[in-house]
């Protein structure tokens, strides 16, 4: 979308990146099929492109959090198989189950809620039963699990519902050698012989994050749900980078300096005068600031690049904008500045930015501000 007035900050996204990642994650995940993980807005990217990039690139299911969002793809025309696993009491279950979306139900409630909203409709309910396993948040746990298998199996002999998967998700994906991983895909296995006694019919069994599609072949199971890898992150980059996992990210933010001036040494910059000038040197305005996503926290560390030169943030990200000390390159108005990209030829990337913000890179890219325009390409 164009502003109206235009923007002085912008995003692009190359959903070609994200069709190239997921057949990069096709590939390493052998005969398991790619669910693309598209909640948050797919990670910040735009939900409906970058859904549509995923699958062309391969990815056969398409999964959100919420169940708005998964939604809003099939009111955009999606028609691929889609699960929405993160659901509450009064939802519009019957809408769900008109426009065949998978529901992920983790209480004994879920499936009550789901199986009074089929009666209603008058269709039987696709159902996926999610076990938690050791992560501890959302899922059926210790003797829940048996109690909810028991619900699906009567909603299944009543015909409101039909149970196509059972999930989980894994706590330490990232850190290969960590115990918890062999624990909970002990558990999920024992929960599959659970599902598979009760007599559902299971089209997909799954587990896998991006962490594990990269990291722990043995969790891939029928199914992967990759999310940050999707849009070419890196989910464990103390392993390695996007590069090392074969992966391109696909945002790349830039803004236009609206302003270059030459100060003395000693000019304090920014609120608070955290940073001081040493010499003589050109300050540039970048605009755009906390509101649009840019971590206040990462004050005096997030990197740019400008006319091919990298350089860190001067002083402290105020709302709108921030400061960068180009020294004597020679910068104008309306000079480009790479807040962050692909990290081609030396540039920032979204994991250098959640590096100096004392984050995850997650956290950067789906929590860049609406007023930023998307352009696709
Ligand atoms: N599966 C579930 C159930 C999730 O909640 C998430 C995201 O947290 C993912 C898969 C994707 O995780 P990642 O982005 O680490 O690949």
């Amino acid at each position: 979308p164009v502003l109206p007035g235009g923007a002085p900050a912008r995003l692009s996204i190359d959903l070609d990146a994200i069709s190239a990642n997921i057949a990069t994650l096709n590939e390493v995940s052998g005969n398991a099929q790619v669910l693309a993980v598209v909640k948050g807005d797919a990670y910040g990217h735009g939900l409906v492109p970058a859904a549509c990039a995923a699958l062309r690139g391969g990815a056969s299911w398409l999964g959100t959090a919420q169940l708005a969002e998964a939604l809003a793809l099939r009111n955009a025309g999606v028609t691929a198989p889609l699960i929405s696993w993160l659901l509450a009491p009064g939802l519009d279950f019957a809408a769900a189950i008109r426009a065949r979306i998978d529901l992920g139900a983790p209480a004994v409630w879920t499936l009550d809620e789901i199986a009074a909203a089929a009666r209603e409709v008058g269709e039987t309910a696709r159902v996926q039963l999610k076990i938690d396993t050791g992560l501890a948040r959302n899922g059926a746990y210790g003797a829940d699990w048996p109690l909810l298998v028991e619900a699906a199996a009567r909603h299944t002999a009543d015909g409101s519902i039909t149970v196509t998967g059972v999930f989980t998700h894994l706590a330490c994906a990232d850190e290969p050698e960590n115990p918890s991983n062999a624990a909970q895909q002990r558990l999920f296995a024992d929960a599959v012989r659970d599902c598979e006694r009760a007599g559902f019919a299971l089209e997909v069994r799954h587990m896998a994050n991006s962490a594990a599609t990269l990291l722990l072949p043995e969790a891939h199971w029928d199914l992967v749900r990759p999310g940050i890898a999707t849009y070419g992150l890196s989910p464990a980059p103390h392993i390695g980078d996007s590069a090392h996992f074969r992966l391109v990210p696909a945002m790349t933010m830039t803004a236009n300096v609206t302003v270059a001036k030459r100060v003395p040494a000693g000019q304090g910059v920014s609120y608070g005068h955290t940073y001081v000038t040493a010499d003589e040197t050109t300050l540039i305005d970048v605009p755009c600031g906390y509101a649009d996503g840019i971590p206040r926290s990462a004050s005096g560390r997030g990197p740019v690049q400008v006319a091919g030169h990298r350089f860190s943030v001067a002083g402290r990200v105020c709302m709108d904008q921030f400061v960068v000390d180009v020294g004597d390159l020679p910068v104008a108005a309306g000079d480009e500045v790479v807040i962050f990209g692909d990290g081609r030829d030396g540039g920032p990337t979204a994991q250098d930015w959640a590096d100096a913000a004392g984050t995850i890179s997650y956290e950067i890219v789906t929590r860049i501000g609406n007023r930023l325009p998307r352009a696709y390409q």
